[in-house]
């Protein structure tokens, strides 16, 4: 009651605005094409956007104990932060050591302590099921993940139940197998783009 829920419409037209989604032909970091670039960043940038999706995040589990939020870093830092804010929860993040993921800086959780791991955007769900499982090996309880964009049209599995505010059904796909490369258009890198 009164909390409005956030629209899938209205979050990928936040991202439209501010550049954080594009489209066209790009070579994503992994090497992959795609028709839709993502760089949540340039959404994030500001906190009234990154306050509105943590607390849409945290609307869809309302009725839920969360105790603490978790996300790998850094690209959970931001909208994990705003949705720890609207529960009331504590926040902490997880990092890499030698390639695994792990709890640094004195953070712990406890066996059994009810957490939320939340990322910027799910692609394969890699970043996100490593976390959840170096929370699972303190013992703790990992009731879902959530993302504010899920690019794996659903597919992407976890391990535990998982939402997003909005679902993009774009295949990133090997150079060689391309349709806008069969086309003849050139793919753009945009994170090396100039200005
Ligand atoms: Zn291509």
């Amino acid at each position: 009651m009164g909390v409005k829920r956030v629209k899938s419409e209205e979050v990928i037209q936040k991202f439209r605005e501010t550049e954080a989604l594009l489209e066209g032909h790009f070579v994503l970091s992994s090497g992959l094409h795609s028709a839709v670039y993502l760089q949540c960043a340039l959404v994030l940038q500001h906190p009234r956007e990154a306050a509105a999706f943590g607390a849409g995040i945290a609307e869809r589990f309302r009725g839920e104990s969360i105790q603490t939020v978790a996300s790998p870093a850094i690209g959970g830092l931001i909208i994990g932060h705003e949705v720890a804010r609207a529960r009331g929860a504590r926040f902490i993040w997880t990092e890499r050591e030698n390639g695994q993921m792990v709890l640094r800086r004195g953070f712990s959780v406890s066996p059994g302590e009810r957490v939320l791991v939340v990322e910027d955007v799910v692609t394969t769900g890699g970043s996100t099921r490593e976390t959840i499982i170096a929370l699972q090996a303190y013992g703790a309880n990992v009731i879902a993940a959530a993302s504010i964009i899920d690019r794996s049209s659903g597919q992407a599995d976890v391990g535990v139940p998982r939402i997003a505010l909005a679902t993009l059904n774009v295949a990133s796909v090997e150079p060689a197998v391309c349709e806008a490369c069969k086309r003849g258009e050139p793919a753009v890198k945009p994170g090396s783009r100039k200005k």
